[in-house]
């Protein structure tokens, strides 16, 4: 029997693996709202495409960082396409530097994008889905979460931190139909990967079994996955999508 068609929240969706999510969730069937930040035009390409297909689908501008600017990105999904049973927490960024460079401008920056951003999203959205006694909440973390990486610092610990919150929340809500999981992707070919350096794209490859980066879509069907029917019985893990990088 397929889903029933529901509302999702997708953060950071205007690129990448969560234009990728978005894209297939509403394949499904699914009512998607597609978040950005500052691209708008980004977000009106992934909406256009989404209804090209058949699907339902708007753009929801929001720094997730800033809670009422999740509260108003909220409230216009709701409005819009009804009450928000499937949230992805994708948005994220990196500011990379060694620790003894570090600013602390770039540790909050990440920290407030990436765990915060994602505390504020899931706090406010967690009260309509136990009303609901249903919800899918699946935060992207990352590899660098699990095994740590020089020159990330701040990015590693804000993803560590994404795998506590998932755990914890996981055991808080589990009697209500309720999962939260992490997926941590290894290099995704996306634009955070593009911009380093053919040097380090060697030497990352290095790292990988399977000697490649991965694409956006060779992660959104797992991350899509975790928002079905069929995955109810998941909650609290971290799923890793990344060519082997972690074994
Ligand atoms: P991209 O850089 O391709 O896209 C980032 C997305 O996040 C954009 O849609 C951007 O919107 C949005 N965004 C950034 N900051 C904010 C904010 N403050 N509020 C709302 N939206 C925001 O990202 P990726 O697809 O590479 O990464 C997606 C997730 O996957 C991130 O959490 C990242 O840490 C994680 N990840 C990525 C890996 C990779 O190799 N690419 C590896 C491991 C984890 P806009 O453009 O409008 O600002």
């Amino acid at each position: 029997m397929p889903d029933a068609e529901r509302t999702a929240l997708i953060t950071g969706a205007s690129r990448g693996i969560g234009r990728a999510c978005a894209i297939r969730l509403a394949s499904l069937g699914h009512r998607v709202a597609v978040n950005y930040n500052t691209h708008q035009e980004d977000a009106d390409e992934v909406v256009e495409t989404i209804r090209r297909a058949g699907g339902t689908a708007i753009a929801v501008g929001g720094n997730v960082a800033d809670r009422s600017a999740v509260e108003k990105m909220i409230a216009a999904t709701e409005e819009a396409l009804g009450p928000i049973e499937i949230l992805i927490n994708n948005a994220g960024i990196i500011s990379d530097s060694l620790l003894m460079r570090m600013k602390d401008d770039d540790f909050d920056r990440v920290m407030d994008t990436n765990l915060k951003g994602t505390y504020y999203c899931t706090r406010l959205t967690v009260p309509g889905m136990i009303k609901q006694r249903w919800g899918r909440i699946v935060n992207v973390s990352s590899v660098v979460g699990i095994r740590g990486n020089a020159g990330q610092t701040n990015y590693s610990a804000s993803k560590a931190a994404v795998h506590g919150f998932t755990k914890s929340l996981a055991k808080e809500v589990a009697g209500r139909n309720i999962t939260v999981n992490a997926v941590a992707p290894g290099y995704i070919r996306t634009a955070t990967t593009d911009v380093l350096s053919e040097k380090v794209k060697d030497t990352v490859r290095s790292w990988i079994p399977m000697a490649r980066f991965g694409e956006p879509e060779e992660v959104a069907p797992l991350i899509v996955f975790l928002c079905s029917e069929e995955a109810r019985y998941m909650t609290g893990d971290v799923l890793r999508v990344d060519g082997g990088m972690a074994i």
